[in-house]
């Protein structure tokens, strides 16, 4: 049997059944990404660690059924041995950590993110940390101080980003599924861009620990899979409260498998969403929209009527706003995280300079690339003295209405669905000159994060060029469970998530 294109929730079943170890598993998916390095997905692939590790998940399984467990506990955690791999963001100590920059090049975490420790808590193997946009800035792996990631469905395209290495090896099956990170779409929109299932949970749910840090009043970790069974099944192990993150939500554990499960209220087997109100913004459906976003995402809007749902009209008035708002607000909490980078505690220093102002001044001028060092710039600026009110406190202050329009919203309807963006992944080099136009293209993911809402990106078909198109569910605080489960009986529907791209079988 090939482990080619298998995600999180089979592996993990195939393993615990004992029906594959975790060694072969892994070493097929290794061998996969040796294969298709060229796709630009890893930044850090280790095959010594990942069989170690694999080796040690099936001593554990055996070690359980040696000592007799049984029932729903799975010996050595929800997810033994099963292959994944983390984005490059996280700090981990079993592998170096660059955040896809070179002022990290070579730097070594003493400890686990939060989220991975979870993770290899709950037994999962890691292969390696894979590329992404420098610091987490950007929407198409371009700026990844290394080299791009290409998307597997056409080469010659972006696969999103930040999170572009994530969704690169989910889409070529180098991984069952893998972690990304969402500041402003970062998950949803490279899942959207490479046909695969993301979640972006409410900002708390998962512990920004050892998560480096962008902008932290909006940066939120999650899981990039194949379907919304697998995100269900990682983010369970991901998420909850942990209190060396000052924003960590203190709520008991969830089961998102179980919630994704449950059946609504009154809903016949046949009609599963019966009851669920979907709400349209008017504003994610602007003439401007590629009319091939358009038909996938109304398309798969019929299906989740035809799965019960009712759609209704709603107005997110201040959608267009979000791009400023998120543009001075990101940059400004950047600006502050990112002066911990002056060459002392962290990475790159240079080796040529005179005074410490110097060795400052080189070290950030050489470490940093350009889009980086811009928003550094920006961040700077809205928060200089004489701009603060007129740029970040108005920013602030219309951060808190679009949070509002949403609530208002959340009256009419349950879940919130639209695109995840305007138009299929563009070509590589199509947007590097411009950062306004790439600005731009985050309008439909922006508004959930400023609000703090989980958001999720589903295939939902293709479009121009055979590329992916997803659809984009925005649920209220905390209700993942709706979320996933909307997401499942759509794809228990249809088959959009199951596809993969010619030639990398
Ligand atoms: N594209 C957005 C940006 O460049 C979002 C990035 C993110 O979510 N990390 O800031």
């Amino acid at each position: 049997m090939s482990a080619a294109f298998m995600g999180v929730a089979q592996a993990a079943r195939l393993l615990a059944q004992g029906q594959a170890s975790s060694v072969e598993l892994t070493t097929e998916f290794l061998s996969r990404a040796k294969a298709h390095e060229s796709l630009g997905a890893f930044l850090h692939l280790d095959a010594h660690a990942a069989l170690e590790q694999a080796r040690a998940a099936d001593a554990r399984r055996a070690a359980g059924l040696g000592s007799g467990s049984q029932g729903a506990v799975v010996p050595g955690g929800a997810l033994n041995g099963v292959p994944i791999a983390h984005k490059d963001i996280f700090v981990t100590e079993d592998a170096p950590t660059t955040a896809g920059s070179k002022m990290l090049q070579g730097y070594r975490s003493p400890f686990d993110a939060t989220v991975v420790a979870r993770l290899k808590a709950a037994g999962a193997v890691s292969l390696g940390k894979l590329n992404c946009d420098e610091f987490a800035m950007g929407s198409a792996n371009e700026n990844s101080a290394y080299f791009p990631a290409k998307n597997p469905w056409d080469e010659g395209r972006v696969p999103g980003g930040s999170s572009g290495g994530s969704a690169v090896a989910v889409a070529a099956g180098l991984v069952t599924g893998c972690t990304g990170t969402d500041t402003g779409g970062s998950i949803r929109q490279p899942a959207s861009f490479t046909g695969i299932t993301g979640i972006k949970p409410t900002y708390g749910v998962c512990s920004r620990y050892g998560m480096i840090a962008f902008a932290s009043s909006l940066d939120q970790a999650g899981p990039m899979a194949r379907s919304a069974e697998d995100c269900a099944l990682m983010l369970t192990a991901m998420a909850g409260f942990d209190e060396r993150d000052s924003t960590s939500a203190q709520r008991p554990a969830v089961d998102y498998s179980a919630q994704m499960l449950t059946p609504r209220e009154g809903a016949p087997a046949t009609q599963p969403l019966k009851g669920l109100r979907i709400g349209l913004p008017r504003e994610f459906f602007p003439a401007a929209l590629a009319a091939d976003v358009d038909a996938a995402v109304r398309a798969a809007l019929s299906e989740l009527q035809r799965l019960g749902a009712t759609l209704v009209d709603v107005t997110l008035p201040r959608t267009e706003l979000s791009i400023p708002v998120y543009y001075i607000i990101a940059p400004a909490e950047a600006s502050s995280n990112l002066s911990r980078f002056d060459g002392v505690k962290f990475g790159h220093r240079a080796t040529q300079y005179g005074d410490l102002l110097d060795m400052y001044k080189k070290t950030r001028a050489e470490g940093f690339g350009s889009e980086v060092k811009r928003r550094i710039m920006i961040g700077a600026y809205v928060l200089s003295h004489g701009y603060y009110d007129a740029y970040y406190l108005q920013a602030q202050k219309l951060r808190r209405m679009i949070a509002d329009d949403f609530q208002a919203c959340f009256r009419q309807c349950d879940v919130i669905a639209g695109p995840v963006a305007p138009t299929v992944a563009w070509k590589l080099g199509q947007g590097s000159d411009d950062p306004v136009q790439a600005y731009l293209a985050d309008i439909f993911t922006l508004p959930a994060s400023l609000a703090g809402l989980p958001g999720m990106s589903v295939p939902a078909g293709f479009g121009e060029g055979g590329m992916p198109v997803g659809l984009q569910l925005i649920g209220n605080y905390f209700a993942e469970g709706t979320l996933l489960h909307t997401a499942h009986a759509l794809q228990q529907a249809t088959n959009f998530h199951t596809k993969t791209p010619e030639g990398l079988r």
